[in-house]
């Protein structure tokens, strides 16, 4: 654990610089909290001419406090702050919390960049400026200036946005989702989400992390740390950046967004991202309270087939469909309902279900090794006490000799129902008052466990790769000038990193074309081979299926002509004779750099696939095999791939490994390689392979 952190997080004593006499003022606010919220630690309001705030004793300055400070919470204006951070620095102060507003957020970065500067100089750290402050309810306290410390709980809030964590630290108590701290964030100046997620998962307090996102500062840290992560991790971003459009220039830059950038980010590095604030309450209510799902059984217990129905349909939404239950667990809870009741999934004890019903079924079940998870639906009915079912809920999963399973509940009905729910939440069982909802955040609880897991392989590394040669070409196409590979470089440095391109030569001549055509074999197929044309079947450069001498001579002189009428005053090198590769399906991969997450890959079929429907899919790179496939899958026409209408099954594994390797290419050259693609890359047959008959490779600025 970072104890600079940790001196601002859990601070043993905070100097408030700016603190004030006057209840107006943040100053006087943020003591007023410490004082109020309970904060055992020392206080000193630092203030020219106060004696005493709120009982403490004032200091003119931080460097006149005789004692030990840890942390510093900094309310004077901005021009001030970098005044007090050097004295905050003197004084041997660890860390600081700087709540002033007017840094970088109105567009003074220098300022910012001076206040950094100096804390760093003094081995401080900072969080913020522009901030509401650090709530944590396991020190009580309040080192904000939000009125009180939101409801206790296990998770963990990071909000970008201070307006939205004070909205949050009310709205825990009407939502009874509990957290144990809320860190405001602001600019993130120095401290980050990534630096936060290493600290909460090592603080013992906190069992999930939940992030309020308006941007993130180094994308790949902040997948690196939250890969590292052990414990869950919620996120809601808000707003799409407007840079994913400025990458707009070629095809695959018009279909990447940084929204589905993120969205892959996230689920790569294992972060379950929320679809709006309801989602983000619901789901870390669920999450904060609850182990992961290891399995995909879950078991439904309900008095209302109603509910039951619409849980069940949930649970098919959601990704966790239900399936019946074994024969001896039916059997067994037969045992505990009336003849009309079903015992199948979703396990219906009827509305006729009193407190045994609900004790002995869900106590049997809870505990049965074929369960892994559980979701309680109770109605209200006239002849039950809510609370009576909630006790009972509560007992029979503690009373079962099982535990390391989720469970989650949903109440429907009236008032009592709202205080049963309430006192489930209290005794950490997720509470929802729909059935959908309940279901939901136990689909939650077994992504979460799948991300978990797979989050934890390390980054993708294949060893059949030479950087070396692909930099030597690069540097070389650079050395002429050029901002942009042509084909024959360009798929030279595609099989350098181990992509099956097919065998391409350029020639200087017909005659040339001619001999290298004779040694390839016919059928060939030939293209243009310029710096100026990239779009080459635009310009009518690309012939296919030539089949002897003459169709070569005769495509040599129509590529010239065709070439020369599409750009007068092209840089034409020659022409690239190439194995033709048979006709199969077509896909393209491409990469564009994000402006966050650096260089990432694109999947899509080729045609109108892409070009009409935008079926195309999104990784940060790199990506292994098994990510690759997961890609294939994700695109909605993925059926043609599996093999669709009779269609034999397409080499899905060799497709996996040209998309790992190519998303290898693109990170390890990425201070190299601005945006590519191979489009399009014919896939065969299962077994027999793919090839890449085009490739594409524009260079970074230099
Ligand atoms: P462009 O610069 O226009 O993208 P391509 O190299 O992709 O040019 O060629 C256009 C089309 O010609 C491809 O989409 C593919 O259908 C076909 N093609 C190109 N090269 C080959 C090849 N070596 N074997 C078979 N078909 C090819
Ligand atoms: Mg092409």
């Amino acid at each position: 654990m970072d104890p600079i952190i940790n001196a601002v997080l859990k601070p043993k004593s905070i100097a408030v610089i700016g603190a004030s006499t006057n209840p107006d003022k943040i100053g006087y606010k943020v003591v007023e909290n410490l004082k109020n919220c309970g904060y055992q630690g020392a206080v000193y309001p630092i203030n020219l001419e106060a004696h005493e705030i709120m009982g403490y004793k004032c200091y003119p300055s931080i460097k006149d406090v005789p004692y030990v400070v840890d942390a510093a919470v900094i309310t004077v204006p901005a021009k001030i702050v970098p005044k007090v951070v050097q004295e905050s620095g003197e004084k041997g102060v660890k860390g600081l919390s700087i709540i002033s507003s007017g840094f970088s957020e109105v567009g003074d970065h220098a300022l910012e960049d001076e206040v950094v500067r100096i804390a760093h100089e003094y081995g401080m750290r900072i969080i913020g400026p522009n901030i509401i402050g650090v709530l944590s309810n396991s020190d009580k306290m309040n080192a904000s200036f939000t009125n009180f410390l939101p409801l206790e709980g296990k998770a963990a809030l990071v909000s970008q946005s201070g307006a939205l964590l004070i909205a949050m630290d009310a709205a825990t108590y009407t939502r009874r989702v509990g957290f144990d701290k809320m860190i405001s964030i602001g600019n993130q100046a120095d401290l980050d989400f990534a630096d936060l997620i290493a600290y909460l998962n090592e603080d013992e307090n906190t069992s999930c992390i939940t992030l309020y996102i308006e941007g993130i500062k180094d994308g790949p840290r902040f997948m690196e740390e939250a890969r590292k992560c052990t414990k869950p991790i919620i996120a809601l971003k808000a707003g799409t950046s407007a840079h994913g459009a400025a990458a707009a220039a070629s095809h695959t830059g018009s279909l990447a967004g940084s929204a589905k950038v993120y969205e892959a980010a996230f689920e790569q590095a294992g972060v379950a991202q929320a679809e709006d604030l309801n989602d983000m309450f619901d789901t870390t209510l669920a999450l904060s309270l609850q182990p992961t799902m290891k399995g995909d059984n879950l078991l439904i217990v309900t008095n209302g087939g109603g509910v039951g129905v619409l849980a069940t349909d949930a649970a098919e939404k959601f990704g966790l469909p239900l399936k019946f239950a074994p024969e001896d667990v039916q059997a067994e809870l037969r045992k505990h309902m009336p003849s009309f009741g079903s015992a199948k999934n979703p396990v219906d004890i009827t509305g006729g279900a009193g407190l045994e019903g609900y004790y002995e079924g869900v106590k049997y079940s809870y505990a049965h090794p074929w369960v892994d998870g559980m979701v309680v639906l109770y109605c209200e009915t006239s002849v039950t006490d809510p609370q009576e079912i909630a006790e009972a809920i509560y007992n029979a999963k503690n009373e079962s000799g099982a535990s390391g399973k989720p469970i989650a509940v949903s109440f429907i009905g009236g008032d009592r129902c709202e205080a049963a729910m309430k006192w489930l939440i209290e005794h950490d069982i997720p509470t929802y008052d729909a059935p959908d909802l309940a279901v939901k955040a136990m689909a939650s609880l077994r992504k979460q466990d799948d991300m978990l897991k797979t989050a934890h392989n390390g980054l993708y590394k294949p060893t059949d790769v030479d950087s070396d040669l692909a930099r030597k070409i690069i540097a070389g196409a650079r050395a002429k000038g050029r901002d942009a590979l042509t084909e024959v470089e360009a798929k030279n440095v595609f099989r350098a990193y181990g992509l099956p391109v097919t065998p391409t030569v350029l020639a200087h001549s017909e005659d040339e074309a001619v001999q290298l055509a004779e040694k390839i074999g016919f059928p060939v197929v030939m293209k243009i081979v310029s710096p100026d044309i990239l779009h080459k079947s635009d310009a009518g450069a690309v012939k296919v299926n030539i089949k002897n001498e003459q169709g070569v001579r005769d495509a040599w002189k129509v590529i010239m002509e065709n070439s020369l009428a599409y750009k007068a005053d092209a840089e034409i090198d020659g022409v690239a004779v190439q194995e033709m590769a048979p006709w199969a399906t077509e896909v393209i991969v491409g990469s564009v750099n994000d402006a966050t997450f650096g260089p990432t890959v694109m999947f899509g079929l080729g045609g109108i696939f892409v070009e009409v429907m935008k079926d195309v899919t999104f990784k940060v790179a790199p990506i292994d095999e098994a990510t690759a496939l997961d890609m294939q899958s994700e695109i909605k026409s993925s059926k043609i791939l599996e093999g669709a209408r009779g269609e034999s099954p397409r080499d899905q594994k060799a497709l996996a490994n040209v998309l790992a390797h190519y998303s290898f290419m693109v990170y390890d050259l990425k201070d190299e390689i601005a945006e590519s693609d191979a489009n399009p890359v014919i896939v065969y047959e299962n077994g027999q392979g793919v090839a890449v008959v085009d490739a594409r490779i524009i260079l970074t600025k230099k």
